[in-house]
């Protein structure tokens, strides 16, 4: 978008163009989407010449979605970045016949590139977790090239940025697909050669795909940030044999020791899904069991929401909706636990922040295990490492003053 000339607006409602990216792997993330959608059509009735794009998840039979949301100009597929820039390029050449502004268009290089970015490494998922929408719609694994990521991280730290992630719904899975096989730890390694590049991450991981390589890059390189997230989905070997998830409870046990073993320190992070079809309670007080002898950083918990096409949405569930929301909150209670605890053993310590923004007069980063932290300082800080010293430390931030 910056290239054809644009620059970000804070509003959605002052944007010539806006592009909606939709996530659908939840019902409730789907109505999100339509929610925003609804929202957006008074824009389109004020500015009629705006446009309003649809891209993600969300996009599946296109003209269903054309016929339901006439006032939306036009749709993609996840990743079509080609498609939406083609369009970008006609509509713009429509606008300059008609109004003959083509000066309206002026690059301009934004300087509003993040202190840390998200990098897509892999597109869509070879596995066929049962629950899962995202390999319908995303479609199967597509690795972009090493050369062309190192360019693209290259360009970005030359605009500010010093920290990236690297994305993919299987990070683990990078580059089988490629002429040579590089894997994640080539791309990590690969990556860190980047000078002015501070700290990289990837995510997500999966457990039956993480490599002793790929734990081995993380421990050896110092770029490489000291933080793994490896959803776990389910504390239960029956509920993840229904998931098809392709690990025991037991493997994946041994997984976390090893990458505890060798990465001293390491920030956990997990998903979990409560209430899948036919979990029992005492199944649903297995993944308690697993989280609280695991004791994660963080847990990300979904109750188990059927979607469309998937094997799962096929399976009889008799697990009340109400049933599902009770063992979501034990969850996030435990968690809250937890994430407190860890969090508290850090009072009093200096740690490295990466400093990203300023949000209501703090300074607002992250550690190196992605641990939030805030603290006050006059200096400008943005795209900085500051040493922060721990005064207060919650479930989910911790404050801090420059040590
Ligand atoms: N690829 C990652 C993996 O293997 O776990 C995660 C991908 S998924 C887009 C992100 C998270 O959404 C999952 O970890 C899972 O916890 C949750 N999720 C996916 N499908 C779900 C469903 N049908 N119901 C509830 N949660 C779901
Ligand atoms: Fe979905 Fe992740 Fe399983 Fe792929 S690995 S099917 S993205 S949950």
């Amino acid at each position: 978008m910056e290239k054809l000339g644009y620059v970000p607006t804070r509003r959605a409602e002052d944007a010539d163009i806006v592009v909606l990216n939709t996530c659908v792997v939840r019902q409730s993330a789907e109505d999100r989407v339509i929610g925003r959608l609804s929202s957006l059509k008074p824009l389109k009735n004020k500015r009629p010449e705006a446009v309003i794009a649809v891209m993600g998840c969300f996009v599946d039979d296109m003209s269903a979605l054309q016929k339901r949301f006439p006032y939306v100009d036009a749709f993609f597929k996840p990743s079509d970045v080609k498609g939406l820039s083609e369009f970008i390029q006609s509509y713009q050449s429509a606008l300059r016949q008609a109004q003959d502004t083509a000066l309206r268009f002026t690059f301009h290089v934004s300087r509003l590139t993040p202190v840390s970015c998200y990098v897509p490494v892999i597109e869509g998922c070879d596995r066929f977790c049962t629950y899962c929408i995202v390999r319908l719609r995303r479609g199967q694994e597509r690795s972009r090239p090493v050369d062309e990521i190192v360019e693209e991280v290259r360009c970005l730290v030359e605009r500010g940025a010093r920290e990236v992630t690297l994305l993919g719904q299987n990070v683990d899975a990078y580059g089988h697909d490629l002429p040579g096989q590089p894997d994640l730890a080539d791309l990590l390694t690969a990556v860190h050669g980047i000078e002015n590049l501070w700290r990289i991450r990837f995510l997500t991981s999966h457990p039956a795909d993480m490599e002793e390589r790929i734990i081995d890059a993380v421990a050896s390189l110092p770029k490489v940030c000291e933080h793994i997230e490896i959803p776990v989905q389910s504390g239960d070997d029956a509920v993840l044999k229904r998931m098809v998830r392709g690990y025991t409870v037991d493997q994946y046990r041994r997984l976390v020791a090893k990458i505890r073993g060798r990465i001293p320190g390491v920030g956990l992070a997990t998903d979990v899904i409560v209430g899948f079809p036919g979990e029992t309670e005492e199944q649903f007080m297995n993944t308690y069991k697993l989280l609280e002898e695991t004791r994660f950083d963080v847990v990300h918990v979904a109750a188990y929401s059927p979607r469309p096409g998937t094997a799962a949405s096929r399976l009889p569930d008799d697990v009340p909706r109400e049933e599902k929301e009770r063992r979501r909150r034990i969850i996030e209670e435990l968690q809250e636990d937890i994430a407190g605890q860890i969090n508290r053993q850090l009072l009093g310590e200096t740690v490295e922040v990466l400093v990203e923004e300023k949000r209501k007069g703090k300074w607002k980063g992250r550690t190196r295990t992605h641990k939030l932290v805030f603290f006050q300082d006059d200096g400008d800080w943005q795209g900085k490492l500051a040493q922060v010293k721990i005064t207060w430390a919650g479930p989910w931030s911790m404050q801090g003053e420059l040590a």
